[in-house]
């Protein structure tokens, strides 16, 4: 059984969450703290019902070396700013310090300790290291989605030593639109991908060839298909290694689930060409790369977009980040958050998609947005995640 975090009587208890503070700082200030606000409804509730809290969390990849560019002190000063309270903060997740800061708590008081990654045991999820965590606190709250796919010291070691233990209100959403939410999807349901890399989208689509009644493929990784498919693609992405594999997948699919391809791409010599055209996918010349998805590309999937009951978006339609080769990825984002507004449910996976939005300023347009790149791939792919199995009872 997975405990949800309104089922614990919290009351002057010390109450270990792991957050997901995994944040982009510069200058010492957080630039983006989507993570640490997804985090506040489940810290906010823990305070309220007078509890003493105790969060952990990684931030970047130190390796086991304290690097100060990555500590979560700037995380904290942006926590404190939005509970509009001070917090207590350790330099050490596991020094005896840390402990008595923990132990002297008060209820309704907020301490963070400084980043799990500091000590490699963390990542090699040490027995010793976990037992040190645990000790931090009586009940264990895990609301850190974004690394629910790896078994670490902080999500799935802790966990043990805990009778008291379930998920926070994050995690909670995350596997209702992530997982229940794909178990039973309103009808016709449509899969949008895109993005670079082929191979971490290959057992998503295999489980959802399955499911959904449309899975429209765009972004770089549509040219592995089409070099498949036998057409030539210029100087386009193209993973070779893949090619054999989007070959089993375009057979798989036969009258089981409806794959669209782009009909035509914005192209150019180099990313760096200003100078851009539009080809059609029969025929793009040997010197070009496409690099968006074209006009008539966006009016077929805007149409299937607009027809769908669910929607899962993960990848970004062309190269986003680059102006000129952003309006595909920016059109279907405005269309899905259209249908959105109509009543369709739309949910989007983590990572590049999330930062396009991000920059097209729709955040708010979408049923769901998910806080976990790699998690979200591997909850959507079927995968157990390990940290969200160690919480059962
Ligand atoms: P992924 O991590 O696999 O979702 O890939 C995201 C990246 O795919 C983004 O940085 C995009 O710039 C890139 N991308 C999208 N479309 C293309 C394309 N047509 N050619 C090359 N890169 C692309």
């Amino acid at each position: 059984m997975l405990k949800t975090l309104k089922s614990f009587d919290l009351k002057d208890k010390r109450v270990l969450i792991r957050v997901d503070f995994n944040v982009p700082v510069e200058k010492d200030l957080v630039v983006d703290d989507f993570r640490i606000r997804a985090a506040l409804p489940t810290i906010q509730h823990c305070l309220n019902e007078g509890a003493k809290v105790i969060l952990i969390s990684h931030l970047g990849r130190p390796n086991g070396i304290v690097k100060e560019e990555l500590s979560l002190m700037p995380a904290g000063e942006k926590l404190a700013d939005l509970l509009e309270m001070p917090i207590k903060f350790s330099n050490d997740c596991i020094s005896e310090d840390a402990h008595d800061v923990t132990l002297g708590l008060r209820s309704g008081e907020v301490h963070l300790l400084e980043n799990l990654r500091f000590h490699i045991e963390e990542n090699k999820n040490d027995q010793n290291f976990s037992i040190n965590l645990a000790k931090h606190g009586q009940v264990f709250i895990n609301d850190a989605f974004g690394t629910a796919h790896r078994s670490h010291a902080s999500n799935v070691g802790v966990s043990k030593y805990f009778n008291q233990k379930g998920m926070g209100f994050l995690v909670e959403k995350e596997l209702e639109f992530l997982d229940r939410a794909m178990k039973m999807p309103r009808k016709p349901l449509t899969v949008i991908l895109g993005g670079a890399k082929i191979d971490t989208k290959i057992d998503l689509i295999n489980r959802f060839i399955q499911i959904a009644d449309h899975i429209i493929i765009g972004g770089g990784m549509a040219f592995t298909f089409l070099k498949a498919k036998g057409k030539d693609v210029g100087k386009s992405l193209v993973d070779s290694s893949m090619i054999s594999e989007a070959k089993k997948i375009l057979a798989n699919a036969r009258g089981k689930t409806n794959i669209i391809f782009p009909q035509d791409f914005i192209c150019a010599k180099s990313m760096k060409h200003k100078k851009t055209s539009v080809s059609n996918s029969n025929e793009m010349a040997s010197d070009l790369m496409g690099l968006d998805i074209g006009p008539k590309t966006i009016d077929e999937f805007s149409k299937t977009i607009f027809d769908s009951g669910t929607i899962l978006w993960n990848g970004p339609m062309g190269v986003f980040e680059i102006e000129g080769f952003h309006h595909g990825t920016q059109k279907i984002a405005k269309t899905i958050g259209e249908v959105t507004k109509n009543g369709s449910t739309s949910i989007v996976g983590g990572g590049d998609s999330a930062a396009a939005i991000k920059k097209f300023e729709m955040t708010n347009n979408f049923s769901h947005i998910s806080t976990g790149g790699g998690a979200s791939l591997s909850l959507l792919s079927g995968n157990i995640m390990p940290a969200i199995y160690a919480l059962e009872l």
